[in-house]
């Protein structure tokens, strides 16, 4: 059977790809099935440059074929800020409640029509010859207050369009059905199923 490692320290990220992967023949390994520190730098200034950084970071300390992902969210109102500084929007050792807050006070007292958002999720595909990329988004508005516990980073804050809930009101499995990273993945399963199966 195949293997292919998720390149992410993200353990939410992890298991929502690790779900997304489990009815196809794959052998899935997460960065603490090896033993090895990886640091997982991303200095692009894209989705995709940081996507391919860290798959490549992870395929050369591995050999394996490394899959990784980077996303954020995308505020339209805010020119696409957090963007690629989602995870550390509010600094370096933010947390997503720090993160989340930063955003809400940036955009108190602006009006519904004009909090357009949405996620952008890009997956890289790294190794044996292989480099692969996708992307999904998911649009939708960014609410005023936090509802939800469910997810993570962003999730309070995010209604999905056709939805008058939150990403963390949905469950995982719901999220997994409509999120930005299961339309990149959707795509990305194309390109596994053709290679491997
Ligand atoms: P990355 O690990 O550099 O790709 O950072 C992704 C960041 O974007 C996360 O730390 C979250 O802040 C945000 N993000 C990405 N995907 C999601 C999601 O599905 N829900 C909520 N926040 C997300």
């Amino acid at each position: 059977m195949i293997k292919i490692i998720l390149a992410t320290h993200n353990i939410h990220k992890a298991r929502e790809l690790k779900a997304l992967l489990s009815d196809l023949n794959i052998d899935v390994l997460t960065l603490d099935d090896i033993s090895a520190k990886i640091n997982l730098r991303e200095d692009g200034n894209t989705f995709e440059a940081n996507a391919f950084q860290k798959a490549r970071i992870v395929h050369n300390h591995t050999k394996l074929i490394s899959l990784a992902d980077d996303s954020g969210l995308e505020v339209f109102y805010l020119n696409g800020r957090p963007g690629v500084f989602s995870a550390r929007y509010a600094g370096i050792e933010a947390t997503d409640e720090m993160n989340n807050q930063k955003l809400l006070d940036e955009m108190r007292s602006v009006a519904p029509r004009r909090r357009r958002a949405q996620f952008r999720s890009v997956l890289a595909l790294v190794g044996n010859g292989i480099e692969d990329v996708t992307e999904g988004i998911c649009p939708g508005v960014l609410g005023e207050v936090p509802h939800g516990t469910n997810g993570f980073g962003y999730d309070p804050i995010f209604i999905p369009e056709g939805f008058a809930i939150t990403y963390a009101e949905l469950t995982a499995e719901e999220k997994n059905l409509i999120s930005h990273r299961a339309r990149s993945f959707a795509k990305m399963k194309g390109i596994l199923k053709s290679k491997f199966g």
